[in-house]
């Protein structure tokens, strides 16, 4: 391959942030809000924003059925939170009849955090990316509840209620690739990193 070009889905969401990511990493990178600009791309990015949102404009835009054929089909995807939830196979706390792209083999919570505190920041283990920790934010995030056998867990968080093992922040399925947090809103671009190299692989 060429070096890859990369889309960012832009429907709505944080899709500027996460291309400055992709440049930081030197990745090409472009918006993708067509079904012809889907075909144009290498892989996509889904962005942080709002699920609900991003379900319905897909739906308008005739986007949801071709962005499910280019996953199903071995296209690398990374989601961060709201692009989470849009790559998980089930979700929990969905408005009524929301649908998702899938591809990933885990059930996601909405809003999970959210009966603690709306945004919080947390330094994670995160072994992927090598031994120094990962600064996340997360406003409004998900975690995913269970994960299917050919998911691997990259990281987790320490909660007050959980049972001390913490829930799942960031996981991977062959090319997919998922966090629960926003790694383009900090100036750390070991997310974006390993996402290009599996693009690379691909
Ligand atoms: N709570 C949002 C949703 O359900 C995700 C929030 C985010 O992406 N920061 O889509």
């Amino acid at each position: 391959m060429t070096q890859p070009t990369v889309g960012v889905l832009a429907l709505q969401g944080d899709v500027r942030e996460h291309q400055r990511m992709l440049a930081a990493v030197g990745a090409q990178s472009r918006p993708v809000r067509t079904p012809a600009e889907l075909d144009a791309v290498d892989a996509l990015v889904l962005p942080g924003g709002e699920s609900t949102t991003m379900w319905r404009l897909a739906r308008t835009f005739g986007l949801l059925e071709p962005l499910r054929r280019r996953v199903a089909g071995g296209m690398p995807a990374y989601g961060s939170c709201a692009g989470m939830i849009m790559l998980a196979d089930r979700i929990e706390g969905g408005v009524a009849g929301q649908e998702t792209v899938g591809g990933m083999d885990i059930t996601v919570r909405r809003n999970a955090f959210g009966r603690q505190v709306d945004s919080f920041e947390a330094d994670l283990d995160f072994p992927a990316l090598g031994a120094e920790p990962l600064h996340a934010v997360f406003i409004r995030a998900p975690w995913v509840e269970k994960v299917g056998d050919g998911v691997e867990v990259l990281s987790r968080v320490a909660t007050a209620d959980g049972d001390g093992t913490g829930n799942i922040v960031a996981v991977r399925q062959g090319r997919l690739l998922a966090t629960s947090f926003h790694p383009e809103l900090t100036a750390d671009a070991r997310v974006h990193a390993l996402f290009l190299d599996i693009v690379k692989e691909a």
